[in-house]
């Protein structure tokens, strides 16, 4: 069985706690791999390292920190195959859909290409007398990264490139659930020329965020994965000195329209409900059909579709579907579906139970379909991440924006329609981060942010992009006057330079 370690300081580190994790291929449910489980003095030694990499790695002009990042775009590129098949065989989606998530990645390294540019500071001459004045941005120090399972190669990407082009070192602790593709991204970012310590990667679970989070030399927390942890790691970030952003949980609704394009919605709840088996933070859950003829209409046609997804090994270039990343989920997920009967919702096509012929002990679930949930249901108000999706039934335009507007969550949310007023409106009121037109996955590219609203996100910035630049660094001013020669004499109040 392969062992999965940490990466520090720019060797392969065995665990040391005695701890370890299972890493399950969920396509067979073998065990495959074993990660261990760092203790706070490991993850002690991974933040020692980073900062001990520090001043070197800061005071590296960007240009030469670009050129880096250039030849780790390049290396990814080369590698996106074995990427993509860590991701499948750890993860279980569908080998395309790993490699689009590496390249989603790859476009925040494409970004980092442009930090000289993006951290060009401003200058103000004469603002008084012989005194100028310049802003700039300084790198934090040392940063860490807490990852999801759903997306191992590319949530890794939204941070620590960014991280590290913008100064700062970095200590990453992804997913335990599929850990091979972030510690392969690191070495890969190490041999683009990223000096050994720059960017460290200790394996674990909460111990290991614990300690991390309360460690005195951290001075930046970046967090995505569910919204309970997100709460948790931001109350506890902040608490001991830290800037923090933790993304969390998402409920997203796309709003069907009368007027809309029906084959074009289908298509795209097909998707975006289903594709990744439902594991995604901007996957659809809700169908919101405003009208009962859109309701009609949506659970006709999806039904036989639901009905007819090719469920499958991910490694298959034929199926859309791959399994559930562990058994634990598919029966949480599974657990949901009873309970979405219990509460009287109608469940149009059961996946529970589904074996995949040839992987039997794979952790396979069909989709299923809710028609008829009610915003009082607990299927409706949390987030299931599985193969699930549900239909709500709106009386008119506004009643869907309100159901939007109440949900706790704020992550992502489309509009399906041809009338441009509807859509302006739309996404101008809705209380939600991300907003798409006829778009149902509306993920921002890199050089803008990612981030959601309401409780899909804890703490001021969003990620990547101009945002992500700002989360990483902190604003320096400086008053300068030149020539010393003039004498401004003693100012006993507020000083006033123009
Ligand atoms: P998770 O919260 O269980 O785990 C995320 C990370 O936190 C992992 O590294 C894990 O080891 C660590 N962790 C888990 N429990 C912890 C605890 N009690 N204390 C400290 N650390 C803990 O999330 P997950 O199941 O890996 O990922 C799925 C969730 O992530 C979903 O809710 C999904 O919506 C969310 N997600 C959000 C976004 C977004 O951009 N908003 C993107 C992807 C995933």
């Amino acid at each position: 069985m392969t062992a999965i370690g940490h990466w520090i300081g720019g060797e392969h580190v065995s665990g040391a706690s005695g701890r370890v994790g299972p890493v399950y291929n969920p396509a067979t449910g073998e065990r495959g791999a074993e990660v261990a489980l760092a203790d706070r003095s490991e993850v002690d030694r991974a933040v020692q390292t980073a900062r001990a990499a520090l001043e070197g790695w800061a005071d590296t002009p960007p240009i030469r920190r670009a050129r880096i990042m250039f030849k780790f775009k390049d290396l990814i590129e080369r590698n996106i195959d074995e990427l993509a098949q860590h991701v499948t065989r750890e993860h279980g989606k569908t080998l395309e859909d790993a490699k689009g998530s590496v390249t989603r990645g790859l476009e925040v390294v494409e970004f980092a290409c442009g930090i000289p540019q993006l951290l060009k500071g401003e200058f103000s001459a004469e603002v008084g007398a012989g005194i100028d004045l310049t802003s700039f941005r300084q790198p934090l120090g040392v940063c860490v990264g807490i990852t999801p399972f759903n997306f191992p190669a590319m949530i890794p990407l939204w941070m620590f490139p960014l991280a590290i082009a913008c100064g700062n070192t970095f200590v990453l602790k992804p997913s335990e659930k599929d850990p091979s593709c972030p510690l392969r991204l690191v070495q890969l970012a190490e041999e683009a020329g990223v000096p050994p310590g720059v960017v460290n990667v200790v394996n674990g679970d909460k111990e290991a965020v614990d300690a991390l989070l309360t460690h005195p030399l951290v001075a930046a927390v970046s967090f995505v994965g569910a919204t309970r942890t997100a709460e948790y790691i931001y109350q506890t970030a902040c608490a001991h000195g830290k800037r923090c952003q933790a993304l969390g949980g998402a409920k997203n609704h796309m709003v069907v329209m009368p007027d809309a394009e029906l084959d074009q919605a289908i298509d795209a709840l097909m998707g975006a409900g289903y594709g990744s088996a439902g594991e995604r933070c901007m996957a659809v859950s809700v169908a919101v059909a405003v009208g009962d003829k859109v309701g009609d209409a949506l659970i006709d046609r999806l039904a036989p579709k639901v009905r007819q997804l090719k469920i499958g090994p991910g490694t298959d270039p034929e199926v859309e579907m791959g399994p559930l990343v562990t058994r634990e989920h598919l029966e949480k997920v599974s657990s949901y579906v009873d309970l979405g009967i219990e509460e009287g919702a109608k469940l149009v096509v059961d996946g529970r139970g589904f074996k995949m012929q040839g992987y039997e002990d794979g952790f396979f679930m069909a989709g299923c379909l809710f028609d008829e949930v009610k915003p009082e249901m607990r299927i409706y108000k949390e987030e299931i991440f599985g193969p699930v999706l549900s239909v709500v039934r709106a009386p008119d335009y506004d009643a869907a924006v309100r159901m939007v507007n109440e949900h706790e969550y704020g992550n992502g949310t489309a509009i399906f329609t041809r009338d441009g007023d509807a859509a302006r409106t739309f996404a101008k009121d809705v209380q939600v981060g991300m907003v798409g037109v006829n778009v149902p996955i509306p993920v921002p590219v890199a050089y803008h942010s990612f981030g959601g609203w309401k409780r899909s996100l804890f703490g001021d910035h969003h990620t990547h992009g101009p945002e992500g630049v700002r989360f990483y660094t902190k604003q320096k001013a400086v008053s300068a006057r030149w020539p010393t020669g003039i004498r401004a004499g003693s100012e006993f109040s507020m000083p006033l330079l123009g």
